[in-house]
């Protein structure tokens, strides 16, 4: 009875506390530390920010969705000067790069999710949470219309919420480019469920082609599993498949060994495209040896239950191959709800939505987007090359001197990051030989024209982000400093200069992405890195700092406790093949 009284004040006294010291006691109850306890926790408690204004009434800010880009800003979110309504049709934050290790048991589906309301309490704004998916946009009412994933009475699944600032983070869906069949019949990895259930499959169909009734070629069918996609989650897949398959289901179903089949088909040229060439090199050479069947030129055209037609984008000759699993892994697409918000703004037609590059929303007031469902659409310097020249000839002389730039290039390259890209490229030292380039003759003032010349080329250089979590998460990260500093800069805008409007600053600093690199795992503990620059690490050693830098960037203690014992497990007793 003491021990249960001991256990019972333990038990409450973790979940009572804040989380590093819940880790001191988990850490001391399990007799050893094995981590340092660092105060920096993503997820403690901030202090309220400087804008936080509580006297008067506070804006209503709703958020839509808790992926990357919506939980980092609530994350870095400190001033008090909002409440704040989140609604997702999630109560939880998944780690989507462990999402694949999922599939296999590698890591438990617990192990890499967080609540959310765990993630803002203690936060300095009030906030609430709503489990529920945004079905509307009404920005002309600034309406969001919801509905409950619950099953409710009628009436009672639907509700609006106002709002005066509104931050979109939804994320995107799956693109199956409309082919036929993947919706019914082909497995998805892009939530939690998803990777569930492909672990189910797989096992399903490792017990169905145990049965004493099943054909030899049913059971060749039944243990042929297809990736469809040469990206970086289908690579990573087939190749923990591959894993999971020769490491631990090999010697629990040694009759079966023989039938099981990887393939991985890719209408491309090539698997890993926005990987280095040495990288997409290796990942070939590795899945020869593994028997992992890579097929690329080989385009889906149909998936039906138990066949997955291609067609082979040289010949046009269309091949029917029997299946038992099938991932299909082939980008994102924009969700139905923002495409027709954009239909409200204007922006029908595009491929994704638009903003400035602030996040803020081309075409409507007072909402943000960031993440997967977004993109920025960078200002073309040549299009402002004439606001350009006004404000740098004071005099309406009609031409400048090249060296009147000089109080205004820094503006130029945070305002159009494309210039300074298109100089590096170009290994121009500086704005002023690029001008001086246009210019021919050093004697000749820059006029409008010999600055359209100037400029003529290095929107060349503009690009657009990868929907990644390093985006989305930099971009949230972002948004909440905007919001946190808001009135400060409203005071003393830090911004470029307005060159198209009336002069003056802009509040903040547009939104600049830091790549810090980029993993591909590729099985038997092997991975690829390609950091910026193109600088390319292969093997074991790139495996080791994959899980250094992946237990690192894990969202809490809890978390990385949680992912480091199951990799504990994993190589202690091997990946759990239970049918659950
Ligand atoms: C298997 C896998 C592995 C990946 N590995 C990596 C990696 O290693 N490195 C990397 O940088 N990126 C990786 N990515 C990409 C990365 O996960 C995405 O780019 C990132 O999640 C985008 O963040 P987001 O906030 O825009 O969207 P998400 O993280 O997808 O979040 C969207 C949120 O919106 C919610 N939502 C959806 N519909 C609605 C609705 N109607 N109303 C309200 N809320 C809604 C969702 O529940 C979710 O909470 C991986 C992705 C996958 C699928």
């Amino acid at each position: 009875m003491k021990g249960f009284q001991i256990f019972n004040r333990a038990s409450t006294a973790i979940t009572n506390r804040a989380t590093p010291s819940k880790l001191l006691i988990v850490l001391t109850a399990a007799g050893g530390a094995f981590l340092a306890i660092s105060d920096d926790s993503p997820f403690r408690s901030l202090t309220a920010g400087e804008s936080g204004n509580d006297g008067g009434k506070k804006k209503k800010l709703v958020v839509l969705g808790t992926g990357w880009g919506g939980t980092t800003f609530l994350k870095n979110l400190k001033t008090s000067a909002y409440d704040v309504h989140v609604v997702s049709p999630h109560n939880y934050f998944t780690f989507t790069p462990l999402l694949p290790s999922v599939t296999n048991g590698t890591v438990e589906a617990r192990s890499i999710v967080e609540p959310i309301r765990n993630i803002v309490r203690n936060k300095p704004y009030n906030v609430e949470f709503k489990e529920a998916e945004c079905y509307r946009i009404d920005p002309v009412n600034k309406k969001v219309y919801c509905r409950s994933i619950q099953n409710l009475g009628h009436g009672e699944n639907e509700f609006a919420l106002d709002y005066d600032v509104l931050v979109i983070a939804m994320g995107a869906r799956v693109n199956t480019f409309n082919t036929p069949g993947v919706e019914e019949h082909a497995h998805f990895l892009k939530e939690v469920d998803d990777a569930q259930k492909l672990r189910r499959s797989i096992i399903d169909c490792y017990e169905r082609a145990s049965l004493p009734t099943i054909s030899d070629e049913e059971k060749k069918r039944i243990m042929h599993f297809v990736v469809v996609g040469g990206g970086p989650t289908g690579v990573e897949y087939a190749a923990e498949l591959h894993d999971f398959a020769s490491q631990d289901l090999a010697s629990l179903y040694p009759s079966l060994k023989d039938y099981l089949k990887i393939t991985l088909l890719e209408a491309g040229n090539h698997i890993l495209p926005m990987f280095h060439k040495k990288v997409t090199d290796f990942a070939n050479e590795k899945f020869q040896k593994d028997q992992i069947d890579v097929k690329t030129g080989s385009m889906v055209v149909k998936v039906s239950d138990k066949d997955i037609s291609t067609k082979n984008r040289a010949t046009g000759q269309i091949e029917a191959i029997p299946y038992g699993v099938v991932l299909w892994s082939t980008g994102i697409a924009t969700r139905p709800v923002i495409a027709e918000f954009m239909e409200k703004i204007g922006q029908a037609g595009k491929r994704v939505m638009a903003t400035d590059e602030w996040l803020k929303v081309q075409g409507c007031d007072d909402v943000y987007a960031l993440g997967d469902c977004a993109s920025i659409a960078q200002r073309k310097a040549l299009e402002d090359a004439a606001a350009i020249m006004k404000t740098v000839d004071k005099n309406n002389a009609g031409a400048v001197d090249v060296g009147d730039f000089k109080e205004f290039v820094k503006d130029i390259y945070e305002r159009y990051p494309q210039v300074r890209k298109y100089l590096e490229k170009n290994k121009l030292k500086n704005f002023e030989s690029l001008l001086r380039n246009a210019q021919g003759d050093s004697q000749k003032k820059i006029d409008i024209e010999a600055l359209k010349k100037a400029l003529s080329e290095v929107d060349s250089q503009v690009s657009f982000l990868p929907p990644t979590a390093q985006v989305a998460s930099q971009q949230g990260k972002y948004l909440a400093a905007c919001f946190n500093k808001a009135g400060r800069c409203e005071m003393k805008p830090e911004g470029p200069f307005r060159f198209q409007e009336s002069g003056g600053r802009y509040p903040f600093h547009p939104f600049s992405y830091k790549h810090s690199g980029q993993f591909a795992p590729l099985g038997g503990e092997q991975a690829a890195v390609q950091f910026p620059g193109d600088w390319v690490s292969i093997g074991h050693a790139s495996q080791g700092l994959w899980y250094t830098v992946y237990a690192s960037k894990l969202v809490t203690w809890r978390t990385k406790v949680l992912v480091v014992s199951d990799w504990f497990r994993r190589f202690t007793f091997g990946r759990d093949s239970s049918h659950l």
